[in-house]
């Protein structure tokens, strides 16, 4: 356990008689809070805590309830959530849904006006007169106020600029309305006079489309833009500016900008300022410390608002995802106890800090005024903060005790707004919440104020505090590789170290590699860096045909000995590679940015995905060599085994050109087979280095031969010969259908049928129903689209936008796609980097202008000048609208950064349009009707759906990847029973009855 503040038995005393005395305030003066309200509010709440499936449908529906434009709508959408089987609903609930069809607008129009009213209920107003009313009233009850505008992340710069002069606006009409009414309430006096009664409450999320975490200087500039005619204004009109703190991958980020801006000369003394500080992160502590000293440092005064955090969920389930460290609390008592120990610190330090105590939990109140009055503070030197709509019972019962007290008030328009909502109905309802527990009745008030120490240390921790570890949920062998958080500047630090060295470094010769022997006394080919070609990365030797013969000899040669290496030993192998990838990753990484143009989370995912092929396929290999039983039958052995396919030939594109190459190599290999590896011709370094670290994970000579060449000679070469009994490839769908072809011919001296496992690519698509949540969609359809320069098979290459949504959809998307990073992939912010080479980018320009002819060219960047200038094989991000079906550019594979919008009907025609393609590959839809989502999961034609997410990504094991039609023959890569690609099942019988008796187990 964390060290947090040792139990100290008069001091909770003291809390328990501050607490007792709160708790009696509250209880003579009950406010009609959301808990104590009458009527359909109420009973909803309850019964949302009461029933999971009920509360996880009704949330949900809230939720879409704004994107819904017709009675029609909100009433299917109402049925589809509410009819959904595991919800329990009472018969007479029962009928009037099944009736609200029939008069759809007499149901829709009081179930929109409930929500609206239960939005009310935590928003304080949608106009700036709803405002300033609201401002009066507070006042007057002795509250002071802190004005937080709806509106949360924003996707293009339109939105931000406008939420921008929202923020400047209220400033202004607030200011406006304190000087008509100059005499302060009883809140906004501290102990040396009048405080900024004008405190305005910001997101950084609202205010910059462009926020990458991993590249902080570029998004602090940018948010700067914003944030500083905000504080010059605030400056102006003596307010408060306070930073929320928002998720966790925007915490470090949040706190640079906060120290970068305020130290602008301009801005070092004025406007006052605040800062969230959440104590349900592990990292709280050293934060908090680090920014009181850099306070200090600069004689800087400033608020922190001790908040526990609104994300817990959030958090939990990504980190879990990602396999990241999860970076809150997992115990409930244990985010109470450091928000303890915070708060004596933050006490410890009032003469800089004026601690804002952001919490509607009696004990963590009490403590707080318990360790004040220890250290013989002034009650008004710090403040209490607690949310419009909530606890209003302990505002006033604070007020009453001599606190001050300011009100957290959310302005704007109600049905916009339901992000806000849908957070202040799960913290209501949460399980561990102090609110649920006081107003359900849950705890009596003596366990409520109880010492959180005293709790983690007792069994009185319920057990499901502690979240399920990503491995705990997923319990077999395999667990994966977890992508580098580039949001920590020391992950960043380690890749800039890495691109410098290898940077260095580049340019070395790499031979071919036969029999374990390298061959280098070939003509050299120079492999360059796409975004700068004059750079050469390295250079291969090229393999002539007799070289492809003596690999497949080699190879041939190596296989006995390899088939009857012991299966663990072989896997043991890949393992061995897997742990030499992850020691060299940011080696790597740089590596595949400099030679194959990718950017840093895309080299970094390749790197995982290729450590994921190794260990993943290992465990399955250990499986596969245990006997099968096909059937238990007394007196016979019935099982099945495998034996390996024998000497094939790898063919690896250099879109993924670790991972790809890896998986192709290392599922056959593992399985017992030997092969010939052939790179891709642009990516050959990279290859290099995992030929390297499969030599030094231990691999005999001869399983795997090196031999970079190019398709046309080598590659056909290699498909057509007799000695080969496989092909794995991965690439074109022109190339894969040769192989396909030349592998189905049956040569003399061949020994066996050629199996041939085969990728190739897409015309992925992804469907935007009426209903999607734009603002997921928005980002998700452009990285799907231009991650990496959409130079992936699962790219999204056609969107299908319903009707209805169409415009509002379209305008918004194209106004976002600006902000898209395009340049080098050296940046860590970049997105859009230069194709692999001169022809790929010879043939997406081509196919651009052949779009011109036929569709509306939507959208297109300019090169951004590095970018235009470098001579990198840039290619302009671009978007086509009133594209048909039957276009080219609806129909062809591009493999750039460039895509088609097509508009449907409805449903019916946007899934025919999406499986209009000769491909199947990936797709997907954002839908947040429940039908719907169930349709595209049985109709769609794609071996990868995605439901409400980006359309790439596939993660190994989790996401078996590989498609159908002229996609591919169905494989699976990262899969369950791929590995039986490359071996030969055979069944075992062996009749184990001697004499009428036969062992026990046999048969089991
Ligand atoms: C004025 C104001 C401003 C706020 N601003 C922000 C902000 O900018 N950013 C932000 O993130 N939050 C902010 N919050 C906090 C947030 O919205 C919640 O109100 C707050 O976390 C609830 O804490 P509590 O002490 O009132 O309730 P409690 O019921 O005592 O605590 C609930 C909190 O405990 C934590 N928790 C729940 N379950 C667990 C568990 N199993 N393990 C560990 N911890 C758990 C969560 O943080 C949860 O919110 C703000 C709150 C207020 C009142």
């Amino acid at each position: 356990m964390a060290a947090f503040l040792a139990s100290d038995p008069a001091l909770e005393a003291r809390i328990r008689e501050i607490g007792e005395k709160l708790f009696a305030l509250m209880d003579a003066h009950p406010s009609p809070g959301i808990f104590s309200k009458k009527g359909a509010y109420a009973r909803v709440m309850v019964w949302s805590m009461k029933d999971p499936a009920f509360k996880t449908q009704l949330f949900r529906f809230v939720d879409v309830l704004p994107s819904l434009h017709s009675s029609a709508e909100i009433v299917r959408h109402l049925q589809e959530y509410l009819g959904d089987k595991a919800v329990e609903l009472n018969p007479a609930m029962k009928a009037g849904l099944a009736a609200s069809s029939f008069a759809p607008a007499l149901v829709a129009a009081p179930v929109k006006a409930n929500v609206v009213s239960m939005a009310a209920q935590f928003v304080a107003g949608e106009t700036p007169a709803d405002l300033v009313k609201r401002l009066k009233q507070n006042t007057a009850a002795g509250l002071a106020t802190t004005i937080d505008l709806l509106g949360e992340t924003v996707v293009n710069d339109a939105e931000a600029d406008a939420f921008l002069q929202r923020n400047l606006e209220v400033l202004d009409t607030v200011s406006a309305h304190f000087a008509k009414e100059p005499k302060p309430g009883f809140s906004d006096v501290g102990p040396n006079g009048p405080l900024p009664r004008l405190n305005l409450s910001v997101k950084i999320s609202a205010l910059t489309p462009d926020v990458h975490p991993a590249d902080p200087e570029n998004s602090i500039n940018a948010l700067k833009e914003r944030f500083r005619p905000i504080l010059r204004r605030a400056a102006e009109v003596g307010a408060l500016i306070n930073f929320d703190m928002e998720s966790y991958k925007l915490k470090d980020l949040t706190l640079a900008l906060f120290k970068s801006i305020l130290e602008e000369p301009e801005f070092q003394e004025k406007p006052a300022i605040g800062l969230a500080m959440q104590a349900y992160l592990r990292d709280c502590e050293q934060d908090v410390r680090a920014l009181v000293a850099w306070a200090r440092e600069r004689r800087r005064p400033l608020n922190i608002r001790l908040v526990k955090g609104a994300y817990w969920d959030y958090e939990t389930i990504l980190a879990q995802q990602r396999d990241w460290p999860v970076p809150v609390w997992q115990k409930k008592p244990e985010s109470d106890a450091n928000y303890e120990k915070i708060t004596a610190f933050l006490l410890d330090n009032i003469d800089l800090v004026t601690p804002n105590f952001a919490s509607h939990n009696v004990r963590t109140v009490a403590h707080a005024i318990a360790q004040a009055q220890r250290r013989g503070i002034d009650p008004r030197a710090y403040e209490f903060q607690a949310l419009y709509g909530m606890a209003d019972e302990l505002k006033s019962a604070l007020i009453a005790s001599g606190h001050r007290v300011r009100e957290y008030c959310a302005i704007g328009e109600l049905l916009p707004g339901m992000a806000y909502l849908v957070r202040r109905l799960l913290e209501n309802t949460s399980n561990e919440g102090f609110l649920r527990m006081k107003n359900m009745g849950e705890a009596t008030k003596e366990q409520l104020l109880g010492n959180p120490v005293d709790k983690l240390q007792s069994s009185a921790v319920p057990a499901n505090g502690a979240a399920p570890t990503a491995a705990g949920s997923r319990s077999h062998a395999f667990r994966n590789a977890a992508n580098t958080d580039f949001t920590q500047g020391a992950q960043r630090e380690k890749l800039r170290a890495a691109l410098a060295s290898v940077t260095a470094s580049i340019g070395k010769k790499h031979p071919l590699v036969i029999a374990g022997k390298k061959i280098a006394d070939r003509e050299y080919v120079a492999s360059v860096n796409p975004a700068r070609p004059g750079q050469i990365v390295g250079h291969w030797a090229r393999a002539t045909v007799a070289d492809a013969d003596a690999a497949v000899a080699a190879a041939r040669a190596a296989f006995p000995a390899w088939r009857d290496t012991p299966a663990t030993a072989r896997a043991a192998v890949l393992e061995r590679a897997a742990d030499l990838m992850e020691a060299r990753r940011h080696e790597l990484n740089a590596l595949e940015i400099l030679e194959a143009g990718k950017p840093w989370v895309e080299a970094d995912a390749d790197i995982s995905e290729a450590i994921d092929f190794c260990r993943y396929y290992a465990v399955e290999m250990r499986q596969l060599d245990r006997p099968a039983v096909t059937q238990a039958v007394p007196g016979e052995r019935c099982v099945l085994r495998w034996t390996p396919r024998g000497a094939g030939v790898v063919i690896a594109p250099w879109n993924f050109p670790l991972a790809i190459l890896t998986g192709l190599t290392v599922a056959p290999v593992v399985a017992g087979n030997t092969v010939v590896m052939k790179p891709a011709e642009q990516t050959v370094v990279v290859a290099a280095a995992l030929m390297d670290i499969l030599t030094e994970a231990g691999l005999p000579p001869g399983v795997v031969n090196f031999l970079p060449g190019f398709g046309e000679d080598v590659g056909a070469h290699l498909v057509a010969h007799p000695k080969i009994d496989f092909v794995a490839f991965t690439g074109s769908r022109a190339v894969g259908t040769k192989i396909w072809e030349a592998a189905g011919r049956t040569l003399p001296g061949q020994a066996t049928l050629k199996k041939v496992v085969c990728e190739m690519g897409g015309k992925n698509a992804l469907i935007i129903d009426n209903d999607a949540d734009l603002d997921e969609a928005i980002p998700a359809v452009l990285y799907s689209a231009f991650g990496f320069s959409g130079q992936k098979c699962s790219a999204l290459s056609r969107l299908i936008v319903l009707d209805e949504v169409y415009d509002r959809f379209v305008e918004r998307l194209l106004a976002a796609a600006a902000t898209v990073p395009v340049g080098d992939p050296m940046q860590p912010g970049t997105v859009i980097c230069p194709v692999i080479d001169a022809e790929a980018q010879k043939k997406i320009l081509g196919l651009i202008e052949q779009g011109k002819k036929e569709a509306k060219l939507a959208w297109q960047a300019s090169l951004p000048s590095p970018a235009a200038t470098s001579g990198g094989y840039y290619v302009p991000p671009t978007i086509f609208t009133n594209v048909k079906p039957e276009h080219a550019i609806a129909r062809e594979e591009i493999f750039g950064p460039v895509f088609a919008i097509l508009k449907a009907r409805d449903l019916d025609e946007a899934l025919a349009i999406a499986n209009s393609t000769e491909y199947a590959l990936t797709g997907g839809i954002f839908s947040r009707s429940p039908r719907a989502l169930e349709r595209a999961e049985r109709e769609l034609q794609c071996g990868n759906v995605y439901l409400n997410r980006g359309i790439t990504g596939a993660i190994v094991e989790r996401h078996p990847f590989g498609g159908y039609k002229m996609s591919g023959g169905g494989t699976k890569a990262g899969g369950k029973g791929y590995l039986e690609n490359f071996l030969f099942p055979r069944a075992i019988a062996e009749n184990v009855m001697r004499r009428g008796f036969t062992p026990q187990e046999a048969g089991e």
